[in-house]
Protein backbone atom coordinates (compact mmCIF):
# COMPACT_ATOMS: atom_id res chain seq x y z
CA UNK A 1 0.00 0.00 0.00
CA UNK A 2 1.31 3.38 -0.78
CA UNK A 3 1.85 5.85 1.96
CA UNK A 4 -0.03 9.75 1.91
CA UNK A 5 2.78 10.90 3.14
CA UNK A 6 4.04 13.87 1.22
CA UNK A 7 7.90 15.28 1.46
CA UNK A 8 8.55 18.45 -0.26
CA UNK A 9 12.33 19.33 -0.99
CA UNK A 10 13.08 22.84 -1.67
CA UNK A 11 16.12 23.48 -3.53
CA UNK A 12 16.68 21.59 -7.04
CA UNK A 13 20.60 20.69 -6.45
CA UNK A 14 22.76 17.31 -5.54
CA UNK A 15 21.83 17.45 -1.67
CA UNK A 16 17.89 17.38 -2.77
CA UNK A 17 18.37 14.53 -5.60
CA UNK A 18 20.46 12.75 -3.01
CA UNK A 19 17.80 13.09 -0.45
CA UNK A 20 14.70 11.95 -3.15
CA UNK A 21 17.25 8.96 -3.30
CA UNK A 22 18.06 8.03 0.09
CA UNK A 23 14.13 8.45 0.71
CA UNK A 24 12.98 5.59 -1.45
CA UNK A 25 16.15 3.98 -0.36
CA UNK A 26 15.12 3.47 2.40
CA UNK A 27 11.55 2.40 1.56
CA UNK A 28 9.39 6.01 1.75
CA UNK A 29 6.60 5.66 -0.76
CA UNK A 30 4.51 8.47 -0.21
CA UNK A 31 5.03 11.37 -2.87
CA UNK A 32 8.51 13.41 -3.05
CA UNK A 33 8.32 16.59 -4.61
CA UNK A 34 11.38 18.93 -5.40
CA UNK A 35 11.00 22.54 -5.88
CA UNK A 36 14.00 24.25 -7.25
CA UNK A 37 14.61 27.18 -8.70
CA UNK A 38 16.28 26.32 -11.88
CA UNK A 39 14.65 25.19 -15.46
CA UNK A 40 17.05 22.11 -15.14
CA UNK A 41 16.68 18.92 -13.21
CA UNK A 42 19.04 18.51 -10.72
CA UNK A 43 22.69 17.71 -12.03
CA UNK A 44 26.56 17.33 -10.45
CA UNK A 45 27.97 21.01 -10.78
CA UNK A 46 31.63 20.19 -10.60
CA UNK A 47 31.43 19.45 -14.48
CA UNK A 48 30.70 22.37 -15.15
CA UNK A 49 33.69 23.52 -15.28
CA UNK A 50 35.62 20.95 -16.09
CA UNK A 51 33.97 19.30 -18.87
CA UNK A 52 30.85 21.04 -19.99
CA UNK A 53 32.81 24.46 -20.97
CA UNK A 54 35.01 22.72 -22.67
CA UNK A 55 32.31 21.05 -24.86
CA UNK A 56 33.02 17.36 -23.43
CA UNK A 57 30.04 16.75 -22.07
CA UNK A 58 26.08 17.81 -22.56
CA UNK A 59 24.00 18.89 -19.15
CA UNK A 60 22.27 15.57 -19.61
CA UNK A 61 25.03 13.59 -18.77
CA UNK A 62 25.42 14.59 -15.50
CA UNK A 63 21.95 15.16 -14.57
CA UNK A 64 21.66 13.53 -11.97
CA UNK A 65 18.38 11.16 -12.51
CA UNK A 66 16.33 11.34 -15.77
CA UNK A 67 12.94 12.96 -14.90
CA UNK A 68 10.74 9.63 -15.14
CA UNK A 69 12.48 8.89 -12.31
C1 LIG B 1 31.32 25.36 -11.56
C2 LIG B 1 31.37 24.63 -10.24
C3 LIG B 1 32.40 23.70 -10.01
C4 LIG B 1 32.47 23.02 -8.79
N1 LIG B 1 33.48 22.10 -8.60
C5 LIG B 1 33.55 21.45 -7.43
C6 LIG B 1 34.59 20.49 -7.20
O1 LIG B 1 35.45 20.25 -8.05
N2 LIG B 1 34.63 19.86 -5.99
C7 LIG B 1 33.69 20.11 -5.01
O2 LIG B 1 33.77 19.50 -3.93
N3 LIG B 1 32.70 21.00 -5.22
C8 LIG B 1 32.61 21.67 -6.38
N4 LIG B 1 31.61 22.58 -6.57
C9 LIG B 1 30.65 22.81 -5.49
C10 LIG B 1 29.56 21.76 -5.48
O3 LIG B 1 28.99 21.66 -6.77
C11 LIG B 1 28.53 22.18 -4.43
O4 LIG B 1 29.15 21.97 -3.18
C12 LIG B 1 27.25 21.40 -4.55
O5 LIG B 1 26.61 21.74 -5.75
C13 LIG B 1 26.35 21.72 -3.39
O6 LIG B 1 25.13 21.03 -3.62
P1 LIG B 1 23.81 21.48 -2.90
O7 LIG B 1 22.71 20.62 -3.47
O8 LIG B 1 24.00 21.47 -1.44
O9 LIG B 1 23.60 23.01 -3.28
P2 LIG B 1 23.42 23.70 -4.69
O10 LIG B 1 24.10 22.93 -5.79
O11 LIG B 1 23.78 25.13 -4.47
O12 LIG B 1 21.86 23.58 -4.97
C14 LIG B 1 20.91 24.36 -4.27
C15 LIG B 1 19.71 24.53 -5.20
O13 LIG B 1 18.65 25.16 -4.48
C16 LIG B 1 18.08 26.14 -5.28
N5 LIG B 1 17.44 27.10 -4.39
C17 LIG B 1 18.02 27.91 -3.48
N6 LIG B 1 17.11 28.61 -2.82
C18 LIG B 1 15.90 28.22 -3.31
C19 LIG B 1 14.56 28.58 -3.02
N7 LIG B 1 14.26 29.48 -2.07
N8 LIG B 1 13.56 27.99 -3.71
C20 LIG B 1 13.86 27.05 -4.67
N9 LIG B 1 15.11 26.67 -4.98
C21 LIG B 1 16.10 27.25 -4.30
C22 LIG B 1 19.20 26.70 -6.10
O14 LIG B 1 18.74 27.31 -7.28
C23 LIG B 1 19.98 25.43 -6.41
O15 LIG B 1 19.50 24.79 -7.59
C24 LIG B 1 31.50 23.27 -7.77
C25 LIG B 1 30.47 24.21 -8.01
C26 LIG B 1 30.40 24.88 -9.22
C27 LIG B 1 29.27 25.88 -9.45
Amino acid sequence: MTSDRHFVIVGGGLAAAKLAEALRDNDFDGSVTVIGAEEQLPYDRPPLSKEHLLGKKSLEDFTVNPGQW
